[in-house]
């Protein structure tokens, strides 16, 4: 039995399954928080922990357990983005790369995820980027303008905190646009994204789930706590009233934006240490799909080992002669 499935009947039993080769009784995580077009955000528990194993020393303490197992998780992100770096470089015509698209609420988590699970790679082979408030410039173009500029190259690992998303959320919701401008845009967000596809992204969309008060604490935590003050944004609580527009909002795009190329996950978010091993499951499953491994060497080691071990040691060559 694993908490949480089953929640509101839309996890579904067909996508249970363990991981095979591995010894721990983990769940298949991406498929049990994969949502499609039949997706209602109301029926899946925002305090949920879909797939997390309902085991003795699990349910003792859920919180370190996962914890623990980010560190584990984090080892097998970091080597598995290294492959993917190491392919691209050296062979230019690999095109795979990997970008997580993060979409919530406004204290939905999406910055904690950033440092928490992106924190556990190298940071060379990343590309972070936050949308906020298209610039002057930004507007001046198609929405996708931006994002297209953002995109992470062949060997990356993209993240998107915020994204092209936005253009039918708080777009639509706050009336930012007419509906003529942004109802066309499902689908053309549907050809960009399975464009992406067909040149080398594997795409990885989460909607972080929180609840509305569990919200509601989260800005009070950030108004107690001085250092937290720059977090804190009053138009977040205006935006607390359109909190059912907003859901309605985010189902729709999840419902007609869920491919099969580029599907959507739901994590449920109130608890912070489900959310950041959720969200870690889902990067290293997209990676492993890639069926990654170092690329072979393109010289002999040997005969270069030989090259090294006949210099004479601690001689450098004279360098004017000196
Ligand atoms: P934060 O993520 O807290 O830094 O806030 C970023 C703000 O930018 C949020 O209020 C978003 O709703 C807003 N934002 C992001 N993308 C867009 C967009 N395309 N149009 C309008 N506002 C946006
Ligand atoms: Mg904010």
């Amino acid at each position: 039995m694993i908490n949480g499935v089953g929640v509101g009947g839309s996890w579904g039993w067909a996508v249970w399954g363990w991981v095979l080769g591995d010894d721990r009784d983990v769940a298949d995580v991406s498929g049990l928080l994969r949502v499609g077009s039949g997706v209602d955000l109301g029926a899946i528990d925002p305090a949920g922990t879909p797939g997390l194993p309902d085991r003795k020393g699990v349910r003792r303490d859920p919180k370190g357990w996962a914890r623990a197992e980010l560190v584990t998780l984090g080892q097998e992100l970091a080597r598995q983005q290294e492959m993917l770096f190491a392919n691209a470089k050296v062979n230019p015509a690999d095109q795979r790369r990997v970008l997580l698209v993060l979409q919530a609420m406004d204290c939905g988590g999406k910055d904690g995820t950033v440092k928490k699970v992106a924190g556990t790679m190298n940071p060379e082979g990343l590309r972070i980027t936050a949308f906020g408030p298209p610039t002057a410039e930004e507007r001046q173009h198609d929405f996708l303008w931006r994002i297209r500029r953002a995109l992470p190259l062949p060997g990356y690992l993209g993240i998107f905190n915020r994204s092209h998303y936005e253009d039918v959320l708080v777009v639509r919701v706050r009336r930012l646009a007419p509906p003529r401008v942004w109802k066309p845009r499902y689908e053309k967000i549907n050809s960009f994204e399975r464009e992406l596809v067909d040149s080398g992204f594997s795409l990885v969309k989460v909607m972080l789930h929180i609840s509305y008060e569990e919200q509601r604490r989260r800005l009070l935590e950030r108004l107690r706590d001085p250092t937290k003050y720059w977090k804190y944004n009053p138009d977040d609580v205006d935006n607390r009233a359109y909190w059912p527009a907003y859901q309605q909002a985010y189902q729709d795009a999840i419902q007609r934006c869920g491919t099969d190329h580029a599907p959507w996950h739901v994590v449920p978010a109130d608890r912070k240490w489900y959310r950041d091993w959720a969200v870690a499951h889902l990067i290293l499953d997209a990676l492993k799909r890639l069926d990654l491994s170092y690329p072979p060497a393109d010289f002999d080691p040997r005969a270069e080992t030989k090259r090294l071990e006949r210099e004479e040691t601690g001689s450098a060559p004279k360098v004017n002669g000196r």
